[in-house]
C-alpha cells in the first residue's frame, strides 16, 4: 500500500509538472469523500420527523410489516445502523428500519428517517453491498431532505401540489403536506416520486455512505441495473426512482476522485438471512392492496406499530385514554361531507334510544361501552372531529350529585387530553325527564384547517346519572367554526333520547 501511494504521488507530480502553471490545485492530495451540506428547506426538521411518523403509522395500517423481532428485521436494523453511523450526528436523523412482507422489490424512506425494505429486495440482492446500496440510496434521500425540498418547490409553484397530490392534494393537513412532498398512499401503496436530479444526488450521496461503511459504491449501480433487467418485479421502485442516466458511469467517475481503498465488507449473516427470507410468507402488491382495503394489516400488524399511534391517532372525545389529539389525524374534508342530513333515523343502543342524521353512522367506540355516531369522513381511528360520542361511565364514588358527576367527567376528559379545557359553568339540563349536567369544553381538533393549521374544537358534554349507579356521557363534537351550524342537529338528537 505504501509503495502504491508513492507511485501514485509520483504520477501526480508528473502530471503537475505539465499542468501546474495553469492549475495549481493539481497538487491537492486526494481526500476521503465527505457528505455534502444538505441545505435548509423551509420545512423544519421537527416537521419532517412528524410527517415521517404519520406516514409510517399509515404504512403499518396499509402493509404487512414484520415484527421487529424477526430475523430479517433484526438484520436490516443492524445493517441500517452501520450505514447511519457514517453520517455526522448533527446532520443525522432518527432512522428506523423495518421489513415489509412483500414479494416485489421495493424500498422507501420517509422524511425524518423511517425506512421500509421489502423482503423481495433482500432476496434479490446477490450480496450485502447491493442491499446496502439500496438502503444507502434511500438514506441519502432522507439526508438531502428531498421530500421537504419537493414540498418547497410545490408550494412555490402553487398548482403543482394539486397535480402531484391527486386526490390527496385536495386534503389539507398532514396528508396534504405529505402529498406535496411527493408522498401518497394508494390502496396499499406508498408512492414517493423523486426527480431525476434527486436521483443523481441520492446516488452520489449514497455512494459516499457506502464507501464510509466499507461497501463498494458500484454495488448500488449493480442493484439498480438488476431491478431494471427484472422488469415487472420492481416497477414501483423504478417509477419512484427514475433513472437519472448512466448510474454506473456516474458512480465510477465519482469514486475515481477518492483515495484508493479496499471495500468488500460482508457480514456473515447476509447469506443466512437471505435464505431465511424465502420461508417468510410474503404477499404480492395486489394482495397487499386488498388487505389494506379490508383492514387486515391494521389488525394483524405487530404491536410495535403502536410506536407511531401517538402520531396517527388521537382521542379527543374518549374518556380514560391518555392520548392526545394530533392535528391532522383526521384528513381534512369539506364540511359538506360531514354535514348532517335533515332526515333522521331512530337508533337503539340498548341502554338508550336516540335519533341520528341518516348519513351519520353508528360505530363502536374506542372505549368499552362507548359508541360514536358520526359522519365517516369526520372520524379516523379513535379521533372524532365531527359527531357524537356516547359512553357509559362509572362515577368515582356513589351518592355523587349530578354536578359532581359532570365535574368528574370533565376532569377525566381534561386528563386524557392536556389541551382540553372546560369553558363556562356546569348547567342543569333535563334529558328524557332525568336531571343531568351540561357543560362546554374546548380543545384542538384532530382536523387541520384548509391551510393545514391547527383549529379549535368545541365539545358539548351532557352527563346523565342512571339508576344503576352509572352515568351516561354524551359529547357532541365539532370544530369551533362549524359548531353553531351543527348545534340544531345536536339539540334534536339530545331531545330524542329515551332511556
Ligand atoms: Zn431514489
Amino acid at each position: 500500500m505504501a509503495r502504491l501511494e508513492r507511485v501514485r504521488r509520483g504520477r501526480w507530480l508528473a502530471v503537475c509538472l505539465a499542468f501546474c502553471l495553469v492549475a495549481g490545485q493539481g497538487l491537492a492530495v486526494r481526500t476521503a469523500p465527505e457528505l455534502p451540506d444538505p441545505g435548509n428547506p423551509p420545512m423544519s426538521r421537527d416537521q419532517q420527523k412528524q410527517l415521517g411518523l404519520q406516514a409510517a403509522g399509515e404504512v403499518y395500517k396499509q402493509m404487512p410489516v414484520l415484527p421487529d423481532s424477526s430475523r430479517e428485521t433484526q438484520y436490516i436494523q443492524k445493517l441500517g445502523k452501520r450505514l447511519a453511523a457514517t453520517i455526522p450526528p448533527e446532520r443525522s436523523w432518527p432512522f428506523q428500519f423495518h421489513v415489509i412482507a412483500q414479494k416485489e422489490i421495493n424500498a422507501f424512506a420517509l422524511p425524518g428517517g423511517p425506512m421500509f425494505i421489502n423482503i423481495g429486495t433482500i432476496q434479490a440482492a446477490d450480496n450485502e453491498a447491493e442491499l446496502a446500496g439500496v438502503m444507502a440510496h434511500e438514506m441519502a434521500h432522507v439526508y438531502m431532505q428531498h421530500s421537504a425540498k419537493q414540498q418547497e418547490k410545490a408550494s412555490l409553484l402553487g398548482g403543482l401540489a394539486g397535480i402531484v397530490g391527486g386526490i390527496a392534494g385536495r386534503m389539507g393537513g398532514v396528508w396534504g403536506t405529505l402529498a406535496q412532498s411527493g408522498i401518497q398512499f394508494g390502496a396499499g401503496t406508498l408512492i414517493l416520486k423523486y426527480s431525476r436530479s434527486d436521483e443523481a444526488q441520492a446516488d452520489e450521496v449514497g455512494a459516499i455512505i457506502l464507501s464510509k461503511a466499507s461497501y463498494n459504491p458500484v454495488a448500488l449501480a449493480d442493484f439498480f441495473e438488476k431491478i431494471e433487467k427484472q422488469g415487472s418485479s420492481g416497477p414501483q421502485f423504478l417509477s419512484d426512482h427514475p433513472n437519472p442516466g448512466n448510474r454506473r458511469a456516474a458512480i465510477e467517475r465519482e469514486i475515481a476522485e477518492w483515495p484508493v481503498r479496499k471495500y468488500g465488507h460482508e457480514s456473515p449473516e447476509f447469506a443466512a438471512v437471505r435464505k431465511d427470507a424465502a420461508s417468510v410468507r410474503a404477499y404480492t402488491a395486489q394482495e397487499i392492496a386488498d388487505g389494506a382495503k379490508s383492514g387486515r394489516w391494521a389488525a394483524e400488524n405487530p404491536k410495535n406499530g403502536a410506536v407511531f399511534s401517538e402520531a396517527t391517532s388521537g382521542g379527543s372525545a374518549t374518556v380514560g385514554t391518555a392520548s392526545q389529539t394530533n392535528v391532522g389525524s383526521v384528513p381534512t374534508v369539506p364540511v359538506t361531507d360531514v354535514q348532517p342530513s335533515s332526515i333522521f333515523q331512530q337508533t337503539d343502543l340498548s341502554t338508550m334510544k336516540i335519533v341520528r342524521p341518516e348519513n351519520w353512522d353508528v360505530m363502536q367506540g374506542q372505549q368499552q361501552g362507548s359508541v360514536t355516531i358520526a359522519p365517516r369522513p369526520g372520524v379516523s381511528g379513535s379521533a372524532v372531529a365531527y359527531g357524537v360520542v356516547i359512553q357509559v361511565v362509572q362515577p368515582p364514588s356513589a351518592n355523587m350529585s349530578v354536578q359532581q358527576i359532570t365535574a368528574a367527567i370533565v376532569r377525566s376528559l381534561e386528563s386524557s387530553d392536556s389541551r382540553m379545557k372546560q369553558s363556562g359553568e356546569i348547567q342543569a339540563i333535563t334529558v328524557n325527564g332525568v336531571a343531568g349536567g351540561s357543560v362546554e369544553l374546548q380543545t384542538v381538533s384532530p382536523l387541520a384547517d384548509e391551510e393545514g393549521k391547527a383549529q379549535p374544537e368545541r365539545d358539548w358534554l351532557v352527563a346523565v346519572p342512571r339508576g344503576d349507579g352509572n352515568a351516561i356521557m354524551i359529547v357532541f363534537v365539532a370544530t369551533q367554526r362549524y359548531f353553531e351550524q351543527m348545534r340544531p342537529t345536536f339539540e334534536k338528537m339530545l331531545r330524542s333520547v329515551q332511556f
